[in-house]
Formats: C-alpha cells, sequence, structure tokens
C-alpha cells in the first residue's frame, strides 16, 4: 500500500508503527468513507484523523467539546510541526480574524471548533468558502442522552450532513454501550459510515481491589510510590474530597481537592496545575475528569467504590493512556455501599431505582470475585476475554493456595437450610459466627444448631466461601439488594456425600507491584526537570513536549547524536530540531558523568522484568534439592504455594531441576492418561476423571513433569525428521 502514511507517521510524530486498529480506520478515511470508530481511552483515536488531514489537501475540521482540551492538542500538533488552530470563545477577535483568513488562504491542516461555533451563520458561510476534506467529532458520545456526558450542542451536528453533503465525516468515543453506538449513528446520518469497533481491554492498567480497612494509611503509602508521578483518588462526596486531600497535605504530599462545588476559577486553576505536573494528586469527584487527558497518570485511586461499572471504567480510563503500565487500585468497604443506597432509594422513578440498586450490585460482585477481573469487566461490557490469566490483575498475580474448604462448607449450607432460605449472607455469617446482634437474638436465631459453629472463621474468610459456593452451585443468590441465599438441591447432596470441597484462593496479598521497567531514573528526574522547564517557557503542558514514554527510551537507549535520538518514540522532525539538542546535552553529560551507555536501538525495547522475588527464593531452595515439605516450612508457606511457585517458573520456561520431587511413579501412571484425555489447560476436568482420587497440589505438580515429558517428546520428534523448529 502507500506507504506515504507511514513515512507522515514518522515524520510528523516520532512513531514507528501503527497501533491496533488505526491503520484501518486511515485508509478508510483516505478511501472515502463516512467512518465510526470506537477505541478505548489511549487507544489513539486522535491520529485516526490527524493522519488523514495531513494527506488530504483541503483542511479538517475537528469537532470537540472541551475548550481546555483543544488549546492542549493544538499545542501538541504545533510542537509536532503541524499547522493546526482552534477557535473558540477564548480567543480575541483579532485572533479568530486572522485564523480566519489562514483557513481561508489554506494555510491550516486541521482547524478545533466546539459544536456550537459551526452553526453560527458566519462561520457557516466561512466553511462554505473552505476547501473542506474531512470533519471529525471527537467524543462523539456526547450527542447522545443515553451516555453519560450529554452535551445539548452536539445536538446540531445532526444538520452536518444536510450542510456539508459532500464532506465525509468520522465519528470517534471509547463510550461502550450499543444503545449510545446506534443513537450517535443515526444522529449523524451515518447509516453507510464504515464501523470500526476495537475491544476495551487496558492492557497497561493493573487492576486491584483492596479491603477498605486502614485505608487512608494504605492509600498514602501507595501514593508515597507514585510521589514524582500523577495520581487521581476519586472520593464519594465534596466532603470527602476535601477532608482526603487535607489529610494528604497534612501528610506532606502535594494534592488538591476538585469537585463541582467548587468556584470555577480554583476548578480551574487546579485543573491546570495537574496538567503542568504542578501538583501531583488531585482529589475529585466524578467532576473531575472530562477535561483531562493527560496521558501519564499512573495512579487512579477509588477512596470510595464507584456506583456503577461503567463510571468505574471510565474513571480508571484516565490512568496510563500514553500506554505505560499504571495502577488502578479500588478500596471496597460493605459499609460503603450504605451510602450509595441511602440515594438510590431518593430516586423517585421506580425503573431507574431498580436499574441503580442492579449496578450497585454488579460493583458488588466485581469487588468480591475471585476471578480475573480484567475478564469480569470485559464481560460486563459485552466483550470477550478469553486468557487464563491476565497477569495484570490482583487475581491473576496473587500467590494462590488451595484450602480444602469442605467442612466450613458443610457448616455454611446447613446454615443456609436452617435459616429457610430467607436471609443474606451477612445474617448467615452472623450466625454461624455467634453474633449477638439484636435481629439475631429478636429473631431467636441464636437458638438455631448452626449457631456459633463457625466462630473460628473470619467473616471475610466465610463470605469467600458463600460466593465460591454460589459459583459452584450449591447455593444460589435472588436479584436483590442483599441477596437471599438458599441451598440448591446439589448443595443438599453435597451434605449428605463424601465429596471434598476444595479450592484455591489469594492468599493474603501483599501488592507492592514493583516499578519493575528497567530505566535510569536518575537521568529520567534530569530530563523531567527539562521537560518541565521548556513548557513553562513556552505556556504548554509537560507532556505536549515529549510524552514519558519517549523520556523513558532516552533514559534506555541513551542516544548520543540527532540521528539516534530521532529514533526514540514520539521524537518527529519538528520536536528534533526544537528540543533534540538540548535533551542531547543532559543526555551525554549524565552519561559521561556516570560513565553509562545506552543499549542499542535495534530491537531492543526496554525490558520489563517481572519476576517475583518470592519465586526467586524457592528457585534457590530447589536448587538446593530441597524436598517439598522442606521447601515449605522454611518459607512458612502451604505447600501448595510452593507448588505454585514451581508451576510458574516452569511456565516461564526456567530450567528448574525438580526430578528429586517427581510424584511416584504409580500417581504418574494414574494421571498422565487423565491428562492427555482431558487436557492440561485446567486441573478440575482431570481432577473429575479420577473421581477426586488425586489433590489438585498433586495434579498441578504432576502437571510440570507431564509437560516436560510432551515437549522434548516433540522436540526428538522434529529433530529425527529434521524440521527443527523455534
Ligand atoms: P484516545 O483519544 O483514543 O484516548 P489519544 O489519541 O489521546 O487516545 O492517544 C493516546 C496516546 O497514545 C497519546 O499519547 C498518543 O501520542 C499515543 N499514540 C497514538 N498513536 C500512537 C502510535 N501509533 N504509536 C505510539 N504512540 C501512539
Ligand atoms: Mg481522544
Ligand atoms: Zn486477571
Amino acid at each position: 500500500m502507500n506507504d506515504q502514511i507511514l513515512e507522515l507517521l514518522e515524520k510528523y510524530f516520532g512513531y514507528n508503527k501503527f497501533r491496533p486498529g488505526q491503520r484501518e480506520v486511515i485508509d478508510s478515511v483516505l478511501a472515502g468513507n463516512d467512518n465510526f470508530v470506537l477505541m478505548p481511552t489511549g487507544g489513539g483515536k486522535s491520529l485516526c484523523y490527524q493522519l488523514p488531514a495531513l494527506a488530504m489537501s483541503g483542511m479538517t475540521l475537528v469537532v470537540s467539546p472541551l475548550i481546555a482540551l483543544m488549546k492542549d492538542q493544538v499545542d501538541a500538533l504545533k510542537a509536532d510541526g503541524i499547522s493546526a488552530e482552534f477557535m473558540n470563545s477564548s480567543l480575541s477577535s483579532n485572533e479568530l480574524y486572522r485564523i480566519q483568513n489562514d483557513a481561508m488562504a489554506g494555510k491550516i491542516k486541521l482547524l478545533y471548533v466546539a459544536p456550537e461555533r459551526i452553526f453560527l451563520d458566519n462561520f457557516k458561510i466561512l466553511l462554505n468558502q473552505m476547501n473542506l476534506s474531512l470533519i471529525a467529532i471527537d467524543e462523539a458520545h456526547c450527542i447522545s442522552e443515553w451516555g453519560h456526558d450529554f452535551r445539548p450542542e452536539y445536538r446540531n451536528l445532526k444538520m452536518l450532513k444536510q450542510f456539508f453533503p459532500q464532506t465525509k465525516i468520522i465519528a470517534l468515543t471509547a463510550t461502550a454501550t450499543e444503545k449510545v453506538r446506534q443513537d450517535i449513528l443515526n444522529q449523524l446520518g451515518l447509516q453507510n459510515a464504515k464501523v470500526f469497533i476495537s475491544g476495551f481491554n487496558r492492557p497497561n492498567l493493573f487492576l486491584r481491589v483492596e479491603k477498605k480497612s486502614g485505608a487512608f494509611e494504605k492509600l498514602l503509602q501507595l501514593l508515597k510510590r507514585y510521589k514524582d508521578d500523577s495520581s487521581i483518588v476519586y472520593c464519594f462526596s465534596r466532603k470527602e474530597t476535601e477532608s482526603v486531600a487535607e489529610n494528604l497535605r497534612a501528610n506532606g504530599m502535594n494534592a488538591l481537592p476538585y469537585h463541582a462545588g467548587l468556584d470555577p476559577e480554583i476548578r480551574k486553576q487546579t485543573q491546570e496545575k495537574f496538567i503542568r505536573d504542578e501538583i501531583n494528586i488531585i482529589v475529585a469527584t466524578i467532576a473531575f475528569g472530562m477535561g483531562v487527558d493527560k496521558p501519564n497518570v499512573r495512579l487512579v485511586a477509588h477512596y470510595t467504590f464507584p456506583k456503577s461499572l461503567e463510571g468505574y471504567y471510565q474513571e480508571i480510563g484516565r490512568a496510563g493512556r500514553d500506554g505505560l503500565p499504571s495502577e488502578c487500585v479500588l478500596f471496597f468497604s460493605r459499609g460503603d455501599a450504605h451510602k450509595h443506597e441511602y440515594f438510590i432509594n431518593e430516586i423517585t422513578d421506580l425503573n431507574l431505582q431498580n436499574t441503580a440498586r442492579k449496578k450497585l450490585r454488579d460493583v458488588i460482585e466485581f469487588m468480591e470475585t475471585n476471578d480475573c477481573r480484567r475478564k469480569r469487566i470485559l464481560n460486563y461490557f459485552g466483550d470477550t476475554y478469553n486468557e487464563e490469566n491476565c497477569g495484570n490483575c490482583d487475581s491473576c498475580v496473587a500467590e494462590r493456595e488451595t484450602v480444602d474448604a469442605t467442612e466450613i462448607s458443610r457448616l455454611i449450607i446447613s446454615g443456609a437450610i436452617q435459616l429457610g432460605g430467607r436471609f443474606g449472607g451477612g445474617h448467615l455469617v452472623d450466625v454461624l459466627r455467634g453474633s449477638r446482634n439484636k435481629k439475631l437474638l429478636n429473631l431467636g436465631h441464636d437458638r438455631l444448631p448452626i449457631f456459633n459453629l463457625a466462630n473460628t472463621f473470619s467473616t471475610d474468610f466465610l463470605r469467600e466461601v458463600i460466593s465460591e459456593l454460589v459459583v459452584r452451585g450449591l447455593l444460589t443468590k435472588d436479584a436483590g439488594m442483599y441477596p437471599i441465599i438458599s441451598a440448591t438441591s446439589s448443595g443438599r447432596e453435597f451434605l449428605t456425600g463424601t465429596e471434598a470441597m476444595l479450592f484455591s484462593r489469594k492468599k493474603t496479598a501483599n501488592f507492592e507491584k514493583q516499578d519493575d521497567e528497567e530505566y535510569d531514573r536518575g537521568l529520567f528526574e534530569k530530563l523531567r526537570a527539562l521537560r518541565k522547564q521548556i513548557a513553562d517557557s513556552l505556556g504548554v503542558p509537560p507532556f505536549v513536549i515529549f510524552g514519558d514514554k519517549s523520556l523513558r527510551e532516552m533514559c534506555w537507549h541513551f542516544p548520543t547524536d540527532r540521528e539516534s535520538f530521532s529514533r526514540v518514540s514520539g521524537v518527529g522532525q519538528s520536536k528534533l530540531e526544537k528540543f533534540g539538542d538540548s535533551f542531547l546535552q543532559i543526555i551525554s553529560a549524565y552519561a559521561a558523568e556516570n560513565d553509562l551507555t545506552g543499549r542499542p536501538f535495534a530491537d531492543a525495547p526496554i525490558k520489563i522484568k517481572r519476576k517475583s522475588a518470592t519465586e526467586e527464593i524457592t528457585f534457590e531452595l530447589l536448587n538446593q534439592k530441597k524436598s517439598l515439605e522442606e521447601m515449605a516450612r522454611e518459607r512458612k508457606m502451604a505447600i501448595s504455594t510452593i507448588i505454585n511457585h514451581l508451576d510458574n517458573l516452569a511456565k516461564q520456561g526456567r530450567e528448574i531441576s525438580i526430578d528429586h520431587i517427581r510424584p511416584d511413579e504409580t500417581v504418574c501412571n494414574q494421571v498422565f492418561p487423565a491428562f492427555n484425555d482431558c487436557g492440561v489447560e485446567y486441573l478440575k476436568p482431570a481432577f473429575d476423571y479420577l473421581n477426586g482420587a488425586v489433590d489438585y497440589d498433586t495434579l498441578r505438580l504432576a502437571r510440570i513433569f507431564f509437560r516436560r515429558e510432551q515437549e522434548t517428546r516433540s522436540t526428538t520428534h522434529n529433530m529425527e525428521h529434521g524440521t527443527h523448529s523455534t
């Protein structure tokens, strides 16, 4: 195809390849179609119209909802050497006049405007005289009342097709729902548009849920880890934002509150300070976000959980737009559910009230799940996600242990039966733990046989087992806000049977998620300071100069001259000329001072080392030929945890010497055929196949040997036939 497009990408934006989906959209725009693009936040939607704008002869008109965003985007384009302007009420009439003239004279490639301007009579006349090749409607969901950011002015965009029947339109959004999508297509008259939908996955976001006990301290520690980066903390109420921000400041953190009740001028200043890297932390209600395209937000924390998963995904979407690893932490307490319910009960429309309640329940289920969070949320949005382990959420990276919950499961199921299937999980737990709360005593539930029989287990653990029993179909939950728990027929069967109940649970997690990219932090600080200084002198936000990704690459490759500098991602011709020398100077001084050289550019992106320290310790012990029991004892861990470590090490392709812990031959002879028949991706089929005769730990251990033997067999096989593959 025409690789003029790739050349433009490199020359202006300094990127050497497209993100998924971009190329297809760009080709379709250039082929003269109307287009509708749905891509996740940070997916790179802007490029889908900016690049065609450069390739086409006329001007591209960009409709964008927020004045603040327009300016940043135009500044960024200018820094890339692209002639872009915006027109809105913040400009003087002189400036507006100059821009109009430039536009008429064909000197402008991209013109950003707010929707209301297009339909001003004189602007319409003007547009008719310009050579308009494309109209881009960014944040197109603003046209829909079904969306979360409805803007009445966007409604006028309906008329675009009538006024400019010849001009092609591209509409872009990150909003997921089908209803909104249809609405956009109808409203804009895009019946024949090509529709491009990428999934909603944001692979660079680490998702996790944290119990809210001791939350402030946890939040503080978290923010300290990101003290040189930007973070957003979402709160439930204005009052909460103020108190959290104040507490953070009292602890030396550079935080400010943000909510709709603040003076607009203050709000604007706070946002500006954040964008310009003058404060690190915004503590906000959901009012904050829409106007923020800051690409390097590294942490989004929800101090109180949000009322819907739509809101949650939208808010965490503000993390890591630049594609670099970023973290999202959600603090969960059941108590916070009451805050939400209070407002839900105030909703007078019963339908809306029910919807709100359902959404709240979905959030709670998401927070309680033991499953991959990413899979859960993507499924919620109707996106399928088939990876077994996403490797980037608390469930998937957690150390797991297999627990035998047979006895406690029996108690729980009996409890549900004794309560007659008329109470929720909270009450069931209270009875099992022998609580003496008033409701319980009034009901006489302290006289139930099951009362107090599980008093040695924590509430959280009991809750977890209940969820697991629901997942396995031994209990059911009805659809209320406090779902009633009852035993199913398989639950009753379980009580009389001999089956064991084993499940794998997260060990109490301690996620010190290390910043695990290797790049020189010292140089990074210096380059960040330079970036800030240049940005200030030009009156633009720092990310307009270079993104964090570009800086990190500089701190990995240590470019020494203009040629190598231009190979850093994000360095196009214009930025090379404007900023190259100042950056090169600092880099070479730093390299000389510390006696460092960089890595070559040839296919050597920044390495991410992600090995968990705990597995390394097990690895060491294993090399000393310790037995499983010895390792478990020394590490004060369950044998199942040790086996998990071995499993992970094997999956990473590490050379591990495990022959001394091979299960008995009789076991292998039993298990391997089961693996052959049932596959080894999941263990449950083999477990069932063997009627539970071999426990999960042994299966997991045996699987390592099984896989190995299969591998040796297939390589020898290949070598015999001379088809050695890599
Ligand atoms: P969206 O509008 O979809 O949320 P943006 O258009 O703001 O996303 O792009 C997000 C980030 O990704 C920006 O920092 C942008 O520079 C970067 N980006 C876009 N396309 C590419 C690419 N092909 N290669 C590298 N970075 C890219
Ligand atoms: Mg965008
Ligand atoms: Zn996961």
